[in-house]
């Protein structure tokens, strides 16, 4: 079996959809499980809905539900093409746009607004599954809340997913397609609740590792990873692979082609993650495995944009102990997550990229250190293979942004990743620095 993910632009309008049945039919003589995003647009529209009636204002809401629908409406007309398959998708969009109306008279809550999110992969998956019976091609919905399991953490909990998709599976023994949604799942206490935004990628890779396929299949719009930021920099080329290590340093940076939680699933559980183009579907894209075939070299360089740099400095630092919880508390205390980190004898530079609490976090700071803020930074990073023993590339790196100001390097971390942070005006000419020098 097979998990084949497509994204909210590859079912983003009815000519995206029809292209996925090519793609579909070429992988029919394995069984495989489709899972999609919502329609792009929608879960931000969705969220548009929830915060309308959340302040209640119901008159916008209802406008805003409006427009969403009439949407769909004509996205139905042209994607359907007999009679019948039109007026089945037409009842199935008014009665999920019926339930939206209906919040009106309801307090709102957080489980209302979770239910709401939902429907974006709810109506994608109904959607699509409508369009291959229309096109004759047999398929499966599977609803993603029977098996989507998450735990009083929040955590997805492998084992009842595999037991229960497995379940759900086993119920069509003759049927090859099964299509389900992503983001979305049910909370410990068996609320309809999801993944966080961007979290289809997660549900694919769960699955995958779940069930154990053969392989994971991402499709975007780009052919796999590239060695640099293809917006910034000509000659970009496609990464064929990468090891589970590096895809996770990857992930986190660039172009958002792959969500970064959903590399470990899959390292985890050791199945293969390939990423594919859906406007070039003779491309071979980038394998992700446990194998590390790039050795002795530097295999990408990307960036992230919207860092924040905090330096931290203490009179009392030096010889103290104890100076480093203190500060990591603070960001504990407003789950903050740090990314950047690097220390001298009296101070301490560290990046975030969540600043909701900036203001709170440096009042508390302040109490025992002296704070500087840098915003508009951007971490660039590169990733290859850099154990103690292939010495020289920190040499090649530093040598590449020679004329650009650096406010922090960080090297060691980890054997694939390099970072250096750089003010955002700076991004795009390091990104070009370091790859005529690197590449
Ligand atoms: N539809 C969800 C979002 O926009 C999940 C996803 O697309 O991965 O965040
Ligand atoms: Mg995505």
């Amino acid at each position: 079996m097979k998990v084949l993910k497509f994204g909210g632009t590859s079912v983003g309008s009815p000519e995206r959809i029809e292209q996925l049945l090519p793609i579909i039919r070429s992988q029919a003589a394995d069984k495989h499980l489709v899972v999609l995003s919502a329609v792009s647009g929608t879960t931000n529209n969705l969220v548009t809905v929830s915060e309308l009636y959340e302040k209640n204002d119901v008159e916008s809401a209802h406008k805003h539900i409006n427009k969403l629908h009439d949407k769909y409406k004509t996205f139905v007309n042209e994607l359907f093409k007999t009679e019948e398959g039109t007026s089945e998708a037409l009842a199935f969009i008014d009665k999920i746009f019926d339930l939206f109306y209906q919040f009106k008279n309801k307090n709102f809550t957080s489980s209302a607004e979770r239910v709401i999110l939902a429907q974006g992969e709810i109506i994608s998956t109904t959607l699509f599954h409508l369009h291959l019976k229309e096109n004759k091609i047999s398929s499966v919905l599977l609803s993603a809340l029977d098996f989507m399991l998450i735990d009083a953490d929040n955590e997805p909990n492998i084992d009842l997913i595999r037991e229960s998709a497995d379940r759900e599976i086993a119920k069509f023994p003759e049927e090859s397609l099964f299509i389900t949604q992503g983001y979305i799942c049910r909370n410990a206490e068996g609320e309809i609740d999801n993944l966080q935004r961007g979290g289809s990628d997660y549900t694919a890779s769960l699955l995958g590792a779940a069930l154990q396929v053969e392989e994971i299949q991402i499709w975007t719009d780009i052919d796999g990873f590239h060695n640099n930021d293809p917006r910034y920099v000509k000659n970009t080329k496609s990464i064929a692979r990468l090891s589970f290590d590096e895809a996770a340093e990857l992930s986190y940076f660039g172009a958002k082609i792959l969500h970064p939680q959903s590399v470990f699933p899959a390292r985890k559980y050791n199945v293969p993650v390939r990423l594919l183009d859906t406007m070039n579907t003779g491309a071979l894209g980038t394998l992700i495995s446990g194998e590390t075939t790039n050795q002795n070299q530097i295999v990408a360089i990307a960036a992230k944009d919207n860092i924040t740099a905090i330096r931290i400095q203490s009179s009392r630092m030096l010889m103290a102990y104890g100076f480093l919880r203190k500060v990591f508390e603070v960001f504990e205390r407003y789950k903050t997550p740090i990314d950047m980190i690097t220390t001298s004898e009296v101070a301490v530079s560290l990046t975030i990229d969540q600043t909701d609490h900036l203001s709170e976090i440096v009042k508390e700071l302040e109490s025992f250190a002296a704070v500087e803020i840098d915003s508009d930074q951007s971490i660039v990073c590169i990733v290859g293979d850099f154990r103690k023993s292939n010495h020289g590339y920190a040499t090649a790196v530093s040598e590449a942004v020679k004329h650009i100001p650096i406010r922090m390097i960080s090297y060691g971390g980890s054997e694939n990743n390099i970072s250096i942070l750089v003010s955002s005006s700076h991004k795009i000419e390091t990104l070009r620095s370091l790859h005529n020098r690197l590449f």
